[in-house]
């Protein structure tokens, strides 16, 4: 399994190379190079942020379609909670989950219910786990990733335990093996996702060593195919839903740490602020706070870039949907599952050093400062890079020329051109 694998492309075709997205990854993943952008996989995190800033429609996230469900004999669809809010005047969860079954599924299993034994789970993890506080939450894949390659101190705060989606995997895939007698392999577990991170923790985990999830269709694609579908269940929906309150607020930011009923945390989305957290938390700026849920999506959940509706009002709808659940899961009661936690240790990835070695790091850090004051310090971009220190990590990196900064090639131009006057001169 490739330990970079990512969702998130790059359609070389359609790129103008305009350099929007090189300014908005977070994690400085991506060059312009002969025109074309390109994405150094070990940096990259799958945020989804190039999707979203991309006036060309070149970046993309891959991820299944349709046709995928004829490969299995029994399908289960496993619905994102951010998917509820996606729907006008929706005041039903079983219209949503009885047209999934109209659509092509044979069963549905929430992933939210999932999320109320994850709920439940993490609050006993987090009292018991006093000496690690704050604890981090790891439903974010992008989270992870990032923690994964920028802040390898924070590595022993995260929550091992299984994110709502791969739980929900694994008892689905229970469920229906007992339900139909079938072998797992004839089943297809499909999650119904709203970034294109969750496409890529299919196929490269972190935490768990093999994923439950079959196949991962994306919210946007799904979403008008279940409109007409809903209008027709709408007064025959079957009692599907097996979540509460608690469970389908993991849609969206603050939603996971109100599940903890605790005051003691703290929950910030978009990439920007989460990084600011993780850098405050690594100069221990918060005290004894003894949670921390960060989503790299604005909103939470429902702003991922596979959902089609306004992260803000897809908030407001699962707020308002919520009114009348119950607090917690009725159906799934207190059975917790034995495999509910991470088997595997997320390990810091050095993707950013510059050198082998710290010898040979830190001599390659002083090349880069020698660069960096030969630069403009505009940051313009127009080289490619994100940034002039960038650029001249790259060239340290023998990945990059200096005179690939226009400033510089056009002082080098200028001086060519005097020293040819010069000597025609003389
Ligand atoms: S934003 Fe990036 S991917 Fe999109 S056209 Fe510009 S350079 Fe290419
Ligand atoms: S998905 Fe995010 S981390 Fe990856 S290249 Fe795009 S903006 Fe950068």
């Amino acid at each position: 399994m490739d330990k970079f694998y990512h969702s998130v492309r790059l359609d070389a075709d359609k790129c103008k190379g305009c350099i929007n997205c090189i300014k908005r990854c977070p994690t400085q993943a991506i060059r312009v190079r002969n025109g074309k952008a390109v994405i150094t996989k070990e940096f990259c995190i799958d945020c989804g942020e190039c999707i979203r800033i991309c006036p060309h429609h070149a970046k993309l996230a891959t991820y299944d379609d349709m046709d995928v469900l004829g490969q299995y004999e029994y399908k289960v669809a496993l619905p994102a909670p951010s998917l509820y809010g996606q729907f006008n005047h929706l005041d039903d969860i079983n219209i949503v989950l009885t047209a999934l079954k109209r659509l092509g599924f044979d069963d549905v299993f929430e992933v939210s219910g999932a999320a109320e034994i994850v709920s439940q789970l993490s609050r006993a993890y987090v009292k018991s786990h006093k000496g690690k506080w704050p604890i981090i939450s790891t439903a974010c894949p992008t989270i992870v990733r990032l923690i994964r390659v920028r802040f390898p101190n924070l590595l022993e705060h995260l929550l091992p335990i299984l994110a709502p989606v791969d739980l929900a995997a694994q008892l689905a895939g229970k469920k229906a093996m007992e339900e139909t007698g079938l072998p797992r392999e004839k089943i297809g577990i499909v999650f119904l996702s709203p970034c294109p991170a969750k496409v890529t923790a299919r196929y490269s985990p972190l935490g768990i060593s093999k994923s439950e999830i079959d196949a991962v269709l994306a919210i946007k694609e799904v979403y008008p195919k279940l409109l007409p579908l809903m209008k027709e269940v709408s007064d025959c929906a079957e009692e599907l839903s097996i979540a509460g309150k608690i469970g389908i607020s993991w849609g969206s930011s603050g939603g996971e740490a109100s599940g903890l009923l605790t005051d003691s945390y703290l929950a910030a989305d978009g990439i920007e602020n989460v990084i600011r957290v993780l850098e405050d938390l690594e100069d221990q700026k918060f005290g004894d706070l003894e949670f921390i849920e960060l989503n790299a999506c604005n909103g939470g959940c429902v702003g991922g870039v596979l959902t089609v509706e306004n992260p803000f009002v897809a908030k407001v709808k699962i707020k308002q949907l919520r009114k009348y659940m119950p607090v917690a899961c009725v159906r799934l009661g207190t059975k917790v599952p034995r495999n509910a936690y991470w088997d595997t240790s997320v390990q810091y990835e050095p993707v950013f050093k510059l050198g082998e070695s710290v010898k040979e790091s830190i001599e390659m850090g002083a090349r880069v400062e020698e660069i960096l004051a030969r630069l403009p310090g505009l940051d313009c971009g127009s080289c490619g890079a994100p940034t002039c220190r960038a650029l001249a990590e790259d060239v340290v990196r023998g990945i990059a020329r200096e005179k690939d900064c226009i400033h510089i090639f056009r002082e080098y131009i200028h001086r060519i051109s005097d020293e040819i006057s010069k000597l025609d001169q003389e």
